[in-house]
């Protein structure tokens, strides 16, 4: 990459948002993240990353503002938003799902996405590689029981990024989306007993049905979810916009076997 970018990675103290946010450093990009996770920005403030921090939930319009605040006073600009944050939400039938529970997936995952993208847009206007990428999942390609508001949640997504490239694409600033499939960690590690609990089968079944929905037949790195963001927000990806692209090995299904 040419030029350096000034990139803005939410959720990006822990998990893939992390390994992202090393991606870039590594490039000799600027980064900033924002986590809800008090002590994980703590220890990332603390160490010698070169990255910068917030501590922020993205549900919160003030919270998000704020954020901007920071990043303008300590980077003066952004060229790439990466909206990473998001939640897994309730397993559950619909009809056993907690309102509150709805809420706040949805808050999370999808509202904190627009909150971060209304900031960026004026911004990126004024960058000369400006681009967003939102983090959505495989579960926007598929119905997924027991996971309807992260599910409906990334399917809005796509359809954010679909409106939002013709809103930004005459201005020359790309937005995609990226879908990974089932990341390995510990994220993962609770989908899969929550989704064994709530079935009451045994978590290690649930775990290969889970490899088994990938053509692949395996589980994706974080750093394959980084080098897709690296990627697109690079002058590699200066033609590509609008698009979904999966980083899962190809999702089969999502259902299990077990529903
Ligand atoms: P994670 O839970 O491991 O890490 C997410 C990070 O976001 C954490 O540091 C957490 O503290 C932070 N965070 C959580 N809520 C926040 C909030 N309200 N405001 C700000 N920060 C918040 O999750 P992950 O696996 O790294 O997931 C990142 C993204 O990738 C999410 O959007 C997720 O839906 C998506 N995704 C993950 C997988 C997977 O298998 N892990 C698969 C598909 C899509």
């Amino acid at each position: 990459m040419s030029d350096t970018l000034t990139v803005l990675i939410t959720g990006g103290a822990g998990g893939i948002g992390r390994v992202m946010a090393d991606r870039f450093i590594a490039g000799d990009h600027r980064v900033h993240v924002c986590d809800i996770d008090e002590e994980a920005v703590a220890e990332l403030s603390a160490g010698n990353t070169g990255i910068t921090a917030s501590v922020a939930d993205v549900s919160s319009l003030a919270d998000v503002d704020r954020v901007f605040d920071e990043l303008i006073g300590t980077h003066a600009g952004l060229d790439v938003l990466v909206n990473n944050a998001g939640i897994a939400g309730p397993t559950a039938r619909t009809e056993d799902i907690d309102p509150d529970d709805w809420d706040r997936a949805i808050a999370v995952s999808l509202s904190g996405q627009f909150y971060c993208l209304r900031r960026a847009i004026p911004l990126l206007r004024r960058s000369r590689n400006g681009s967003i990428v939102n983090v959505a999942s495989n579960a926007a390609f598929f119905g997924w029981p027991l996971r309807l508001p992260y599910t409906a949640s990334k399917w809005a997504i796509i359809g954010m990024t679909k409106t939002l490239a013709m809103e930004l694409g005459p201005e020359g600033i790309r937005v995609n989306a990226i879908c990974p499939g089932s990341v390995a960690g510990p994220r993962i590690d609770g989908v899969i007993q929550r989704d064994a609990q709530a079935r009451s089968v045994a978590t290690e079944d649930i775990r290969e049905a889970y490899q088994r929905q990938s053509s692949l037949r395996s589980f994706v790195g974080g750093q394959d979810v980084a080098e897709m963001a690296y990627f697109l927000a690079s002058p590699l990806g200066a033609k590509i916009s609008g698009q979904a692209i999966g980083v899962d090995g190809h999702t089969e299904s999502l259902s299990n076997g077990f529903d």
